[in-house]
């Protein structure tokens, strides 16, 4: 069994903090994100071993993404992590699809042997694979982090494969620069709307000019959007 891959959705910096050095040192590879709508998101469209979830966090509770993630047949498992005066309902959580919870503040030992045992139970290839994401003949995998046009393969750098897979899951529809600051570069100090000119300009150069196609396009003032001219 390779590296397990851990999501972590949590909105406090220092738990957050707490737990991704935890599990690192563990030997786990971690995911971090403070908001439950990315958290949702990161979860569709990676292959993770496990998913830490945070019941209270902007953008989305953690009730709706464990709801939206089962809906959606994802069956990673999920500790969801709670406090202790809050008002959790541990029937409500495990009616949402979560697999364990955790009371806050919470023993560091125990919250490993919680995420080890849904782990195991959850086993191997049980989650639900990340489909591939297309826009006409550019295919882009999540799980083995290739991306192809017609075949041909295409290699990018994280930053841009990032960048292509969030483009590509909003198809169609037009992305903002400050979306994809939030999205694709996540920093507090990601706020210059020209980085993502610059990347954008770079996985053009990737995946449309040596093609002849335009699927990244520019829509001005606004951001970008993915589209599809039916090109196979
Ligand atoms: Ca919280």
């Amino acid at each position: 069994m390779g590296v397990m891959w851990i999501l972590v959705v949590e909105d406090e910096p220092l738990i957050a903090d707490a737990i991704k050095m935890g599990l690192e040192a563990e030997g786990f590879a971690v995911d971090h994100t403070d908001r439950g709508d990315d958290g949702l998101y990161r979860a569709e469209t990676n292959d993770y071993d496990a998913i830490i979830l945070d019941l209270m966090l902007p953008g989305m509770n953690g009730y709706k993404v464990c709801q939206t993630l089962r809906e959606n047949g994802n069956t990673t498992p999920i500790l969801m992590l709670t406090a202790k005066d809050g008002a959790f309902d541990e029937a409500e959580g495990l009616d949402t699809g979560a697999d364990d919870y955790l009371t806050k503040p919470f023993n560091w030992v125990v919250l490993l042997a919680r995420l080890r045992a849904i782990i195991r139970r959850g086993g191997s290839g049980a989650t639900a694979a990340p489909v591939e994401l297309r826009a006409d003949d550019l295919v882009l995998n999540p799980t083995t982090h290739e991306v192809s046009r017609g075949g041909v393969p295409i290699e990018l750098t994280p930053r841009e494969f990032s960048l292509l897979q969030y483009l590509l899951h909003r198809k169609g529809e037009v992305v903002s620069k400050r979306d994809l600051l939030d999205h694709v570069w996540g920093e507090p100090d990601a706020d210059d709307p020209n980085v993502t000119q610059v990347y954008a300009g770079y996985l053009r150069r990737k995946v449309d000019e040596p093609f002849g196609t335009k699927t990244i396009q520019t829509v001005r003032g606004v951001g970008y959007r993915v589209v599809e001219t039916g090109r196979q």
